[in-house]
């Protein structure tokens, strides 16, 4: 737990800092707030025992400084000579959580210290849950290729980078061939092991430090191929076919082959699409298209 005492004059600190350490905790002193803010920008600090009365700043006005600049909870007490009620409510209301008045006991600054050194471990589990759990709902829980929440972020993205840098932007999207025959034939449970399957194997044909695949619908996949002009697009789309067929996932109620296929709709920001949803528009007529053309293929999105 990484300590920060704020506090002017040298006599204190050097009380306090001894009182931590026997404590069994380590303080990283200053003598002001300027020296207590340069430490912040580089330190990472668990609890701030801050004085209220310094020459250059004092320590209700360093905490809303504090406050404001750094997102990240950090306990902060403060430690004053004053120890009138006024001056105890303003120190809670700039951002401080407790209020300790000199001079200090060191078994109650210890007991403090504990008490917010499991306040600070319970937020650090929480943050680490959250995190976790914005993970998980960007997921889609059976491919475990991202879901449309996970993917809209960073098609976003995608289509920034590519108005920024005009480097073309491709899209595809993918939609498994007669899968309702499939599920209704072969049931649920083998309907989810296709998709699996199926996602898997387009995640092998994509380059994954730069292109994006996602699940945008039951049977509906999309892959943004970022940097990617419209001819290599065509290519890693029947390349996406070809691997699929050469798997040999069988579907024999399929209208189109014996085996689970794939029709493809590819678009790219060569066409003039105004927006991404635009261009995942283009896409998805392209897609139908091929569904047309009797599936088991691919077709671009026709601008004219
Ligand atoms: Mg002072």
């Amino acid at each position: 737990m990484n300590i920060l005492v704020i506090e002017d004059s040298s006599y204190q600190r050097q009380l306090i800092s001894a009182m931590i350490a026997d404590s069994g905790f380590k303080a990283i002193c200053t003598s002001g707030c300027k020296e207590a803010l340069d430490v912040l920008a580089i330190t990472s600090v668990d609890l701030i025992l801050m004085d209220i009365e310094m020459p250059d700043m004092n320590g209700f006005e360093l905490t809303k400084i504090i406050r404001s600049t750094y997102l990240e909870w950090m306990p902060i007490i403060f430690l004053s000579a004053n120890d009138s009620e006024a001056y105890l409510t303003k120190g809670i209301d700039a951002g401080g959580d407790d209020y300790l008045t000199k001079p200090v006991k060191q078994v109650v600054l210890a007991a403090k210290i504990r008490a917010m050194e499991r306040i600070s471990l319970m937020k650090s589990a929480l943050d680490q849950a959250n995190k976790q759990l914005e993970l998980l709902s960007s997921i889609d829980p059976l491919t475990q290729v991202l879901n449309r929440r996970g993917l809209s972020p960073i098609l976003n993205n995608s289509w920034v980078n590519n108005l920024k840098e005009s480097a073309e932007l491709s899209l595809l999207m993918l939609d498994i061939d007669c899968f309702k025959l499939y599920n209704d034939n072969y049931g649920h449970q083998q309907g989810d092991d296709c998709l699996v399957e199926v996602a898997n194997i387009f995640s092998q044909v994509l380059d994954q430090s730069r292109d994006v695949i996602g699940r945008y619908g039951g049977e509906e996949f999309i892959i943004a191929l970022p940097y990617t002009p419209i001819e290599s697009a065509r290519f890693k789309a029947q390349e996406i076919i070809n691997t699929l067929l050469s798997a040999k996932i069988a579907h024999e109620y399929s209208t189109v082959l014996p085996y689970v296929s794939v029709s493809i709709g590819v678009s790219s920001t060569s066409y003039g699409a105004s927006s991404l949803e635009q261009l995942i528009k283009q896409a998805d007529l392209a897609m139908y298209q091929a569904k047309e053309n009797r599936r088991n293929q691919y077709a671009v999105f026709n601008a004219g």
